[in-house]
């Protein structure tokens, strides 16, 4: 699937609140607690991780989760 990530090499998990936004840059990389998928938190085109809890919606400005506790955000190192 466009979006997914794999074989990050080194992960530095950062803090955010999804009440006050998400992140998205370069290097910012979203991780699905549930089916473990990686999404890039700046992909090219509408992603989103298997099990369907977290998308990115790119042409319409928009990303967020069913079951936010379950989305951890980290940066890649290296
Ligand atoms: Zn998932």
């Amino acid at each position: 699937m466009a979006g997914v990530a794999w074989n990050i090499p080194m992960k530095t998990y950062l803090d955010f609140d999804p009440r006050k936004g998400w992140p998205s840059r370069s290097g910012l990389f979203y991780e699905c607690q549930i089916c473990g998928d990686v999404i890039a938190s700046a992909p090219a085109e509408y992603a989103r991780c298997r099990c369907r809890n977290f998308s990115i919606d790119v042409d319409a400005g928009r990303m967020g989760a069913r079951d936010e506790e379950k989305v951890r955000l980290f940066e890649e190192v290296g």
